[in-house]
């Protein structure tokens, strides 16, 4: 059965000390996650040791990077690689986001790289993809979202794909406190999966965790995530508050 997954993205917000208090606030709930409810935290790059070590003795709940280095090791300045994180703990890299497809002009290309840095040193990638609203509002939506997939993901094999996790943000819903409504939700999410299991059977299609973004709250994840292709969310605004993480958490199909 696919892992129903709340991940955090905290982006480029909060102090280390802000970042501690969210942290602990967070898990001193007690709260018993099913074995296929994972959370995630998507932590800026200088508080993820910190942060994992606060997870010591947490199940369930796992540590990501917001980004990583396409290359190995060497004269990068400034950049992380895959073998830093995984050196520390991390276990979870979100790739493509759309602020970094649109602010860091990162391609499919460049994101396909990443995907292969995170396998190679076995990072889990959560690999975004979604429409911007133009796109939508010109019916072409689903074809975007597929180019995506084939051009970042279908250089890999079944074996790499089996429990994958991408996570579908339509950018127009994203910080924006628009929702995607939970149909247009399951009828993308059912489409991904559809483009998965054609190109690499329904096995593997199936064994992937679809997860969606875009202005998730406490007040609609339930409606979300009860969706049959939904499972869970990247959560942006609504993961900097410890009770509303919380509850779209609690919201996680058992
Ligand atoms: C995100 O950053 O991935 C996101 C979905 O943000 P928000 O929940 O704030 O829309």
């Amino acid at each position: 059965m696919r892992k129903q997954i709340a991940a955090a993205n905290w982006k480029m917000n909060l102090t280390i000390q802000e970042a501690v208090s969210l942290t602990e606030e967070l898990i001193s709930k007690p709260r018993k996650l099913s074995v296929r409810q994972e959370v995630v935290l998507g932590v800026p790059f200088p508080y993820l040791t910190t942060i994992k070590n606060m997870l010591s003795g947490t199940e369930g709940i796992f540590i990501s990077a917001q980004n990583c280095s396409d290359r190995k090791n060497g004269a990068y300045t400034g950049e992380v690689s895959t073998e830093m994180l995984q050196s520390i703990g991390v276990t979870h890299v979100i790739i493509g986001h759309s602020e970094r497809r649109e602010y860091f002009q990162e391609n499919n290309a460049l994101l396909s790289e990443k995907v292969n840095r995170c396998l190679q040193t076995g990072l889990k990638p959560i690999f975004c993809c979604g429409e911007p609203l133009a796109v939508r509002d010109s019916g072409t939506e689903y074809k975007y979202v597929e180019t995506q997939l084939e051009e970042g993901l279908f250089h890999l094999d079944a074996i790499q794909l089996t429990g994958f996790i991408i996570a579908y943000e339509p950018i127009w819903a994203i910080g924006t406190g628009k929702t995607a409504t939970s149909d247009q939700a399951q009828q993308m999410h059912a489409f991904i999966r559809k483009v998965m299991s054609t190109k690499y059977g329904s096995i593997v299609a199936e064994s992937i965790s679809v997860l969606y973004g875009g202005s998730v709250k406490a007040s609609n994840a339930a409606e979300l995530f009860s969706q049959l292709d939904v499972d869970g969310g990247l959560v942006g605004g609504a993961s900097l508050v410890a009770s509303e993480f919380s509850a779209i958490i609690d919201n996680l199909k058992k």
